[in-house]
């Protein structure tokens, strides 16, 4: 079954879309934790980073990449942003659809809870 995201990319359910290519689609998250808040999504279905295979790497390099470009867009390059990746049920995933938080727009505390 598809997850929420896949329905997300292919436009089955309806998102905040800021950028989108033939890789990944970057949205707006529905509940932010921050001025800037969207999440960075490959349009394959990898569960998450931990299940991530050889063969993805491009992929993985394309949406780092892509975060660089979405944070110009957003205009957080230079202030300064939060990249997070939540791995399992002790990091807090909700949706096992491997995705980027890209968060800014305000001081981010370190250490994060
Ligand atoms: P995580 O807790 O890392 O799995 O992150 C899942 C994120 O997805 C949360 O920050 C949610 O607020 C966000 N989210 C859930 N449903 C949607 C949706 N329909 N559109 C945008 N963001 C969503």
């Amino acid at each position: 079954m598809a997850t929420l995201f896949e329905k997300i990319c292919t436009g089955e359910i309806p998102a905040d879309i800021v950028y989108q290519d033939e890789v990944c689609v970057c949205f707006r998250d529905i509940n932010p934790g921050a001025p800037t808040h969207v999440l960075l999504v490959p349009r394959k279905a990898i569960p998450r980073l931990a299940m991530a295979q050889e063969d993805d790497a491009a992929l993985l390099g394309h949406m780092l990449l892509t975060v660089g470009k979405v944070a110009r867009l957003l205009g957080v390059d230079e202030s300064g942003f939060r990249l997070v990746i939540n791995n399992g049920p002790h990091a807090g995933e909700t949706v096992p659809h491997l995705h980027m938080h890209i968060l800014g727009g305000r001081d981010l505390e370190w250490p994060p809870g």
